[in-house]
């Protein structure tokens, strides 16, 4: 049986790559990206600071999805929401 790690590499968001690299000063575990040889720690007390989540916000709002329904699915605040998108619409 194979253990894969579910843990998104914060840099290149890719999880093939992503390594076990011992426990940080808090004690939470930390990652190693093969990839971007870079460590990195995967505790976020925040869904909104988890890599990947604005880009899901994103995603939704293209789908059709309103503020409302992107903060209840993703459980973070309409707040995030709206300034995840403003701060999105920054590069157009
Ligand atoms: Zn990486």
């Amino acid at each position: 049986m194979t253990v894969t790690l579910e843990v998104a590499c914060r840099y290149c968001l890719q999880t093939e790559l992503v390594r076990k690299h011992g426990t940080g000063r808090a004690g939470f575990p930390r990652y190693y990206c093969q990839h971007c040889k870079r460590t990195f720690q995967y505790h976020y007390r925040y869904n909104a600071h988890k890599p990947g989540i604005k880009e899901k916000i994103v995603d939704m709002a293209m789908n059709g999805s309103g503020v409302r329904d992107s903060g209840r699915v993703l459980k973070i605040s309409m707040n995030t929401v709206i300034r995840t998108l403003k701060n999105s619409h920054q590069d157009k």
